[in-house]
């Protein structure tokens, strides 16, 4: 089996591996920042606090991954784990050992489901740890006041996205950048346009890409396209969004050669090519892209009378439907951590911790990402290079 990994990835040597991730906003997203109120809406989005460019934490990526992980997981495994008892009973001095003893009832569908600390798995695995003062050797089967469980401290989940106990906190094996906006349409007169600029086309570490390809534009107005917009010109001006600006044919082969490996790597269908790309100077994109969310009013309704509330509508902004982000996630493999303390024993694998990651990522599809997801919000597409391209249907 490692072998056939070995053939379809070749970085199989790095350590930490780093996949390249892209994201199809399929909904509008909105990823709130707790309740502000500036300008012009009520409910404002996480941005980047440099560029003023709207994004995707990391650490919502990372909090909604960790719950997806657990839901792939439990849904196969909920009846095939060994009861607690016989866990108790069995051979070893730590928790970490007796897991690895005491056998499942029926084995789990795939390996890294196996992972013998995912016996004691649980929902509470996910979310806010609900007993994080407990010893890591009370975790599996302490509660709080309320009879709720916490991070278990020995599956796959905690092991790889980390928990903190008492007695030792662990930083996990998996770290997820932002998910930072590359390509943001635009409605124009000539249609939808997708706006991006040189150097966030430079962030992307393909391999087969020209990294120097690409300058930043002179002139701080200047828009770049690959084909003409229209027959007769090959200058002109475009409105993006209520800008007005003008634009010229780009020839840079490099540059477009880069923009076509990246639309391949994408692996879901997107409604545009090269020909609807616009490259803007750095300047103005956080402008555009400001200008160009989506605002949205809604109501808040009374949960007892089931009324509208009085005074009760909201604007929010979310970030478009049709919007392309572009991230990376670490993954360590455990040979990194040797001669860790014996209570984190076992750790999983590099191998498994992506295939975990990679059989759950098909929830962004359905359960999505932020806030206002039974309002139509929050659904997103994540796909990889370097993962299979059928995406799973359940
Ligand atoms: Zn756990």
């Amino acid at each position: 089996m490692s072998e056939n990994t070995q053939a379809k990835n070749n970085n199989q040597e790095q350590n930490p591996e780093n996949i390249e991730i892209f994201a199809l906003a399929t909904d509008p997203i909105y990823i709130g920042t707790g309740g502000y109120t500036i300008g012009r809406v009520d409910n404002t989005i996480v941005r980047d606090p440099i560029t003023n460019v709207p994004k995707i934490p990391g650490s919502s990526l990372a909090g909604t991954w960790r719950y997806y992980t657990v839901l792939e997981t439990l849904k196969d495994i909920k009846d095939k784990q060994p009861d607690w008892d016989e866990i108790k009973a069995s051979e070893g001095s730590t928790i970490g050992e007796k897991l690895e003893k005491v056998d499942w009832k029926e084995n789990p569908s795939e390996g890294w489901k196996a992972f013998p600390g995912n016996k004691i798995m649980k929902i509470t695995c996910a979310g806010q740890d609900n007993i994080p003062q407990e010893e890591l050797s009370n975790a599996p089967f302490a509660t709080d006041r309320d009879g709720k469980t916490g991070h278990c401290g020995h599956c796959i989940v905690c092991k790889g996205f980390g928990f903190s106990k008492k007695d030792i906190s662990w930083q996990g094996q998996i770290f997820f950048s932002d998910l930072n906006i590359i390509f943001f349409p635009v409605f124009t007169i000539k249609g939808t346009k997708w706006i991006t600029t040189v150097s966030r086309l430079k962030e992307i570490k393909l391999r087969d890409i020209d990294s120097k390809a690409g300058k930043e534009q002179d002139d701080e107005n200047l828009c770049f396209v690959f084909e003409k917009l229209a027959e007769d010109e090959s200058v002109g001006h475009i409105n993006l969004g209520w800008l007005y600006l003008p634009y010229k044919i780009e020839n840079n082969e490099s540059l477009k050669n880069n923009i076509q490996k990246i639309l391949e790597n994408l692996k879901f269908q997107v409604s545009f090519s090269l020909k609807d790309i616009i490259i803007v100077p750095d300047s103005l994109f956080s402008h555009i892209v400001n200008s160009n969310l989506e605002v949205r009013t809604s109501v808040s309704i009374d949960p007892i009378t089931g009324a509208a509330k009085e005074g009760a509508l909201f604007t929010s902004e979310a970030i478009p439907r049709g919007t392309i982000f572009y991230g990376n996630i670490r993954i360590f493999d455990k040979k990194v951590f040797e001669g860790i303390e014996e209570k984190l024993k076992p750790l999983p694998e590099k191998k498994q911790l992506c295939e975990a990651l990679e059989n759950s990522r098909h929830y962004y599809e359905t359960l999505g990402i932020g806030g206002m997801t039974t309002r139509g919000f929050g659904r997103l597409k994540i796909t990889s290079p370097n993962w299979k391209e059928e995406d799973k249907n359940e």
